[in-house]
């Protein structure tokens, strides 16, 4: 847990998704600082999932702004391809699925995207990708296919994969919930140190433990709207919202 945070490094402001009559966000606002931990919460449906792919606009919103660093979109505005490629060069996202190309070595997978997004050489890609699977403690399966890799050490890949476009946000979307709970500790361990090292992060997850342990901040969503926002001990512990109860009840 820190003591304080950097500047406002994501800003949400009345932000709002509609699938046809249905309102799946209805006006977030939102800040996250820098070297913040986020983590949130909530039952299925209440649209945890949309709010991270609005946020690196996988999803297009309704309304409202999104600002990440100094790039700001206004959903109402038709957006250029130089404002989106802008702000999701920033964030970095891992999904529940790890989507690793099965024909690439390991290696390929963390090296390639920084070749055709970054320009880097291959020699200078390679490098850095050694050194981020080292840090997720997997140099040893560089020139593996993924398919000869568990479930935990896929998802390691895939946030290697994440950091090596050297984002300013990392966004994970129940980065363990397709994992046998074993291996769902090593990708825990691994987002631990990336949290303690200093990154954003805003992380969607069932996993309580990570949430008052390593997030500094939880916010509870319920239809689309926050329930409850704070520091993760007094959330967790000491819920003030009847629908924040209820969903800790639920889950413990
Ligand atoms: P969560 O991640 O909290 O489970 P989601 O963000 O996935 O929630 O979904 C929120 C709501 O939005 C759900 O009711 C879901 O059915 C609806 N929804 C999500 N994606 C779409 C879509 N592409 N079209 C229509 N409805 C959608
Ligand atoms: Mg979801």
């Amino acid at each position: 847990m820190k003591a304080q945070y950097g500047k406002i490094q994501i800003g949400l402001h009345s932000l709002s998704k509609h699938y046809g009559i249905h309102t799946v966000l209805d006006r977030i606002d939102l800040e996250v600082s820098s070297g913040e931990v986020l983590a949130i919460i909530g039952p299925s449906g209440s649209g945890k999932s949309t709010l991270l792919r609005c946020i690196n606009y996988l999803e297009q919103p309704s309304g409202g702004t999104i600002t990440v660093g100094s790039t700001t979109i206004n959903a109402a505005q038709l957006v250029s391809r130089a404002e989106l490629s802008s702000l999701r060069r920033r964030v970095g996202m891992v999904f529940q699925s790890f989507n690793l190309f099965p024909h690439m070595s390991v290696l390929r997978n963390v090296s390639l995207a920084q070749e055709r997004v970054l320009g880097r050489s291959r020699a200078e890609a390679d490098e850095r990708s050694m050194q981020l699977l080292s840090r997720v403690g997997l140099a040893e399966k560089a020139g593996q296919f993924p398919g000869r890799c568990s479930g935990g050490q896929q998802q390691r890949i895939a946030i290697a994969r994440a950091l090596a476009l050297d984002p300013e946000v990392m966004l994970f979307d129940e980065p363990t919930s397709a994992l046998d709970p074993e291996l769902g500790l090593e990708v825990l361990a691994v987002m631990r140190e990336l949290a303690t090292s200093g990154m954003t992060m805003v992380v969607v997850t069932h996993e309580m433990g990570f949430a008052e342990n390593v997030s500094d901040t939880v916010m509870i969503m319920a239809d689309g709207q926050i329930v409850e926002k704070g520091p993760s001990t007094e959330v967790m512990r000491n819920p003030q919202h009847e629908r924040t109860r209820r969903f800790l009840r639920a889950v413990h």
